[in-house]
């Protein structure tokens, strides 16, 4: 018998208009843990994404989340501080746009500023393919994206 799962986070798909909305800050006490394991169920469940943002998962909060190597990294208020003045074109889609992909421009590496999901301030220099896919989730959080778009 399956077991029953009581997560009802759903990924929001074009044309839904919590896509397009500019995501709010998270409190300093906010609790976010329900964002966070829903953004989780979906991004486990997606197969082929490698990251997600809070409005695909109906929140429009800060908060994004990206796959490293074996483990999903939650980051709120997740800020650029620095990037690189390389670019790079790479084919990239997005799980709320489905089907679609387009060659899109990013810096090759960026400087990250977030909390972690235990309120942990990180920092760190990110390369390549997971500064592009930080650089598409805070996209999101701004109301765009540019797979879309
Ligand atoms: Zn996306």
């Amino acid at each position: 018998m399956p077991r029953r799962n009581r997560c009802t986070a759903k990924l929001r798909l074009y044309p839904d208009p919590v896509l397009k909305v500019v995501c709010e800050p998270v409190g300093d006490d906010e609790d976010v843990s329900g964002i966070i394991r829903d953004m989780l169920h979906i991004l486990t469940n997606s197969k082929t994404g490698m990251g997600l943002a809070a409005p695909q998962a109906g929140y429009t909060k800060r908060v994004i989340m990206v796959s490293f190597a074996g483990f999903y990294e939650t980051m709120i208020h997740p800020h650029i501080v620095a990037r690189s003045d390389d670019m790079v074109i790479r084919n990239e889609g997005c799980l709320s746009y489905p089907g679609i992909y387009k060659n899109i421009e990013r810096h090759v590496w960026i400087n990250v500023h977030y909390r972690d999901e235990n309120d942990k301030q990180q920092t760190g220099i990110i390369f390549d393919m997971d500064a592009r896919i930080i650089q598409h989730e805070i996209d999101h959080l701004n109301g765009k994206c540019k797979v879309g778009d």
